[in-house]
């Protein structure tokens, strides 16, 4: 500090305080008006006199811009001198962007295991800037609109929609709440999944807030918000799609194989099997149960049962990638598939058959030899669950006819 340069700028890494210190050669202010430079619409010289431009309310709000900051503005003066103002504020180092007291990190986000695409709809430049700077701290990459037209357009596109929308309400063309009110209606006619927005509102006001719900948003943050309070509301918006996503996954894969479950089968499978009907596309549906499965379990045991499970899963896995397989029951699986005849499957399904005996998986008993019968039906104009009755019966027929085998 000090010297001839008339700023001067400083910082403290350890804590955090960045201080600034401008010095002009004005005319001075007098000691008993200098305690009252940051009362509002004051000037010096008193209201009357008025030389000088502006309300009297840029110091005041300079000043709150700095405690809000952490820091504060001082000013000291000497008439016919000049005057220096002093201003410091908590900034956080480039080296540590997010201390560990912190409750949120860029290292917590990116555990969401997402690699986030945030809009930022927002028409004041620097207010975008700032937003901007904020998220790619927190290693989210951002894209920024002018209006609430094009919001609207980028938060509902085919490609690359955003995870998250960050939504000035003020905006021209078109206002942040009539653009969350579109979105929300076009992601319900068009079954999308539902985009956080989060409200960037200039007023806290009750009645602001319940027309940011009313609207369909999600969260809001007040200008000025700080990087603090951004990490924060991103990631818990981010948490919150992964939970739901999650949600997802647990209601439609079975925990113990990670294949598809029953009802995602039939969910699934019937929008397909609907789709290749009107295509008056064949389809092949085939049922698959592991032989003598309770006298595995008996002699070796529910976990050695449990394996031998995972293990028909991966393999069956491994055969049919270009197939929608499920497991449908304790030792049953489903296969559907609208892109092969009955004539490529069937052989395919044979192979599987006879080499699954021949293989065995980490942790199984190496006595445990696999085999599983097959049923398979081909055809089309009935529904999937009549599809499948038939390749039911044609299971319980090779069960009947002595097991480890395929009848179709
Ligand atoms: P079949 O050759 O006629 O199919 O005889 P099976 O013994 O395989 O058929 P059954 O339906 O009599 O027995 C199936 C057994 O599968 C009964 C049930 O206890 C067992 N089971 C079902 N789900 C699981 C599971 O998740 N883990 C284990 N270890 N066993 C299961
Ligand atoms: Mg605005
Ligand atoms: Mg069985
Ligand atoms: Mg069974």
């Amino acid at each position: 500090h000090g010297g001839d340069d008339p700023v001067c700028i400083g910082s403290d890494a350890e804590s955090g305080r960045l201080s600034a210190e401008v010095q002009d050669t004005g005319p001075g202010i007098e000691a008993s008006e200098l305690v009252h430079v940051f009362e509002a619409f004051r000037q010096v010289g008193g209201a009357a006199s008025r030389p000088f431009e502006g309300t009297g309310l840029g110091l005041t709000i300079a000043r709150d811009i700095a405690q809000a900051m952490g820091g504060d503005i001082s000013i000291r003066s000497t008439v016919g001198m000049g005057t220096c103002a002093l201003f410091t504020a908590l900034l956080p180092t480039a080296d540590s962007p997010v201390d560990a007291a912190q409750p949120a990190s860029p290292e917590q986000l990116s555990a969401t295991g997402c690699l986030c695409r945030v809009l930022i709809a927002e028409d004041d430049d620097v207010n975008a800037v700032i937003a901007t700077a904020y998220l790619e701290h927190i290693g989210v990459s951002a894209e920024r609109v002018n209006d609430g037209r094009q919001a609207v357009r980028h938060a509902l596109r085919e490609v690359d929609r955003p995870d998250l929308v960050l939504m000035d309400c003020r905006m021209p063309i078109m206002d942040g709440m009539a653009a969350t009110r579109e979105i929300r209606a076009k992601e319900r006619s068009l079954g999308l999944p539902r985009v956080p927005v989060i409200a960037l509102t200039a007023t806290t006001s009750d009645i602001n807030r319940q027309l940011c719900l009313n609207a369909g948003m999600d969260d809001f943050m007040s200008k000025p918000y700080s990087f603090e309070e951004m990490t924060c509301r991103v990631n818990q918006n981010l948490e919150m799609l992964e939970l739901v996503d999650r949600l997802h996954h647990l209601a439609n894969v079975d925990s113990l194989t990670g294949l598809y479950n029953r009802r995602h089968f039939f969910e699934q499978g019937g929008v397909r099997h609907g789709s290749a009907k009107n295509a008056a596309q064949p389809v092949v549906v085939a049922m698959l149960d592991i032989d003598h499965f309770k006298s595995i379990n008996d002699r070796f045991g529910h976990a050695n049962g449990d394996i031998v499970i995972r293990f028909v899963a991966d393999y069956l896995r491994k055969h049919f990638p270009d197939a929608l397989i499920a497991r449908i029951g304790g030792e049953e699986f489903a296969l559907f598939s609208e892109s092969h005849t009955v004539e490529v499957l069937r052989p395919r399904l044979e192979a599987f058959r006879e080499l699954l005996p021949l293989n065995t998986a980490e942790g199984m008993p190496e006595e445990i030899k696999v085999t599983i019968s097959i049923g398979i039906h081909g055809g089309h104009n009935d529904n999937l669950n009549a599809l499948l009755h038939v390749a039911d019966q044609r299971l319980y027929e090779a069960k009947a006819q002595g097991r480890n085998r395929l009848v179709g």
